[in-house]
């Protein structure tokens, strides 16, 4: 296998071989001036001369990073013939000194056959294909030789000439093997023995040139398994090995012969296809075989008598000569590829432009939101929260972002990016305080509600000082009556969490008073048992499920499930986005206790719900 490290070493001996050659030949010409052979020991320096100019060429030409494959391949079969001629130069020598009548030339004849056959079998060994024929090249001539001297010790010397060959080709042959191995190790995974991260950046940088020149296309196939971190943290580690093993095995049999598949780490894997001529031909091989995939990757997996099922996200994206930075073509792969999850997962995405500059867009939103926090562009909107009654039981807390640059920007924008940085803990934290404050303040100005509730990203809980920083904002601003208002709103990819962790801050702040509910119930993938271990207070049927109940029997059947689940639990349940009154009717028929929605409000400024909770109080009117 021929990779960057082969490449360096072979480039590296170049120079060391014309070192080994100019400066002892200078001590050969001497030795031929003495002898009164300095004619042809002068003609044999200049062709050592000329060979190593040729080598500093050869030398010079060399630049890894930028050659194409083929270009390589041709630098190589020179670098190749360089070698035998530098060798075969040193058989002349011997063949000269040997060849006069001076005994002393004779032995520093041989020395040198010897000397140089050892240099070749150190500097040569990893390449088969040089050492092989220079080892021969240099000792079949001293062993015949040695037979033509035709006394008995010129045979017992040629037997040993023989026998140091086969140690030389022995030992050269061994360090090629370790050298294959190391080599092997340094460009492969050890667990599915597929070529690394840093290898596969290597061949994607060298396909890059190649592509170059050609001006042809190939495609990316970043391919990510969704939720394997489930798999490992159930069934554990070698469960989750193997399954990688299984996938692999898989994944090579569905991609053509001619691709080069590589394991980024994790459960990411990469692909790189065949060239194309035309860049449309390129994206629907790409789609087809992704799709194709999708759908193989899907079927079930048996692991240790478990049957598992794991789908995968596969982002493409078209390579070409255009950009210098193989990096590059991953990112776009990998924005593909999120926009998969982001979409659901289990399925694939072509990356294109449109995607670049969403991008481009959550960076420049990730850039403003560090000072929003600072220039008090965050604020809080309450959507009140009704009982049967029509009694304004509750507000839910949802942040706003008026950024003075890019206007009104939507949580559901802004959060998931400031998850991604790690900014919701400072952002979270601001959330936390300034819920605290209003809760305060209507509790002063009379204004009593039973739950007062705040969203909290998975992100945010699970940061170790997350229990910390609420009990001192607690402490801070609430006391324990206030506390008990609080509802921390999670979601269910919080079970994809350390469970046992998530529980034990729960519990940790229901020491506090603080209640918790299930947001966006239905929607995600948590199963009744996790449902049971959490200690949960509310459910929140998502609004989904609401909006659909005029429209589709299946939603109807959902909803009325989980009303009745949440019954046998003894989980109070809050219906949100209730728009209709078609909507609430049947949820009040199915006997939901809350509701919440446009239909009786949008999410208001702190002021206009306090109006709104006055106009609803008094005696109750029902909904
Ligand atoms: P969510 O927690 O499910 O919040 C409910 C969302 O539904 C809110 O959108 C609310 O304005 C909207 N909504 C309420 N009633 C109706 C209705 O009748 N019809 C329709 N179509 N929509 C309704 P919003 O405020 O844009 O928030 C979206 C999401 O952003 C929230 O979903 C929540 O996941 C996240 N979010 C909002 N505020 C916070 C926060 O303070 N912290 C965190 N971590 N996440 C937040
Ligand atoms: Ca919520
Ligand atoms: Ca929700």
């Amino acid at each position: 296998m021929k990779d960057k490290r082969f490449y360096d070493f072979l480039h590296r001996q170049i120079l060391v071989l014309i070192f080994l050659s100019l400066l002892p030949g200078l001590g050969y010409l001497f030795l031929g001036w003495l002898n009164g052979v300095f004619v042809p020991a002068f003609v044999w320096y200049l062709l050592i001369v000329a060979v190593s100019i040729w080598g500093r060429q050869l030398y010079r030409n060399f630049d890894f990073g930028t050659m194409s494959e083929r270009r390589r391949e041709g630098w190589y079969r020179q670098c190749t013939w360089f070698i035998y001629a530098f060798f075969l130069l040193w058989m002349l020598i011997f063949l000269l000194y040997v060849g006069q009548s001076a005994t002393k030339l004779h032995y520093i004849a041989i020395f040198t056959e010897i000397g140089a056959s050892v240099v070749a079998s150190s500097l040569l060994a990893s390449d088969k294909r040089l050492f092989r024929p220079t080892i021969f090249l240099l000792m079949v001539p001293l062993i015949v030789y040695f037979l033509l001297i035709g006394e008995w010790y010129g045979h017992v010397l040629s037997l040993f000439a023989a026998t140091l060959t086969w140690v030389l080709l022995y030992s050269a042959n061994s360090t090629h093997q370790l050298l294959m191995k190391a080599s092997h190790q340094a460009t492969h995974d050890a667990l599915t023995s597929l070529y690394n991260r840093q290898y596969f950046i290597e061949h994607l940088q060298q396909r890059m040139n190649s592509l170059g020149e050609s001006g042809e296309y190939s495609y990316l196939l970043l391919i990510d398994l969704d939720h394997f971190k489930t798999v490992n943290d159930s069934l554990g580690h070698d469960v989750g090995d193997r399954l990688l093993q299984s996938v692999v095995a898989r994944l090579e049999q569905q991609i053509p012969e001619n691709c080069v598949v590589a394991r980024l780490g994790g459960d990411e894997f990469i692909i790189t296809g065949s060239d194309f001529s035309d860049r449309q031909a390129c994206e629907q091989a790409a789609l087809d075989i992704s799709e194709r995939l999708v759908v193989g990757l899907k079927e079930p997996y048996i692991v240790d008598q478990h049957h598992l099922y794991i789908s995968a996200s596969i982002g493409a994206s078209i390579i070409s000569g255009r950009c210098a930075n193989a990096n590059r073509f991953i990112k776009e792969a990998d924005i593909a590829m999120y926009e998969v999850k982001a979409k659901g997962r289990d399925g694939v995405f072509m990356f294109n432009e449109e995607m670049a500059s969403r991008v481009e867009g959550n960076l420049e939103i990730e850039r403003l939101l560090h000072f929003a926090l600072s220039d008090g562009e965050i604020t809080l909107h309450y959507q009140p929260q009704l009982n049967r009654d029509g009694r304004v039981i509750g507000a839910e807390a949802l942040v706003r972002w008026h950024s003075p640059i890019l206007g009104e920007i939507p949580p559901t924008r802004f959060i998931p990016i400031a998850e991604h940085t790690g900014l919701i803990v400072e952002l979270g934290n601001h959330i936390l305080e300034t819920g605290f404050r209003t809760l305060r303040a209507w509790h002063d100005a009379g204004i009593e509600l039973d739950q007062f509730s705040l969203n909290i990203s998975m992100r945010q809980f699970t940061h170790h000082a997350f229990a910390a920083q609420v009990e001192k904002l607690v402490q801070r601003h609430l006391d324990q009556v206030l506390a008990r208002k609080l509802m921390f709103e999670i979601t269910e990819s919080i079970v994809a969490e350390d469970i046992q962790r998530v529980i034990l801050v729960m519990k940790r702040l229901k020491t506090l008073g603080i209640r918790f509910s299930m947001d966006d119930f239905g929607t995600g993938y948590s199963s009744l048992s996790y449902l049971n271990r959490l200690p949960l207070d509310e459910i929140k049927i998502d609004r989904a499920f609401v909006s659909a109940l005029g429209l589709n029997e299946g939603d109807r059947a959902m909803v009325t499930t989980i009303l009745n689940m949440a019954g046998i639990l003894k989980l109070n349940i809050v219906a949100e986005g209730v728009e209709t009154s078609e909507q609430l009717d049947f949820l009040l028929q199915h006997g939901c206790q809350f509701f919440q929605g446009y239909y009786f409000s949008r999410p208001l400024p702190q002021e206009q719900f306090e109006s709104y909770f006055s106009s609803r109080s008094g005696t109750p009117s029902g909904l």
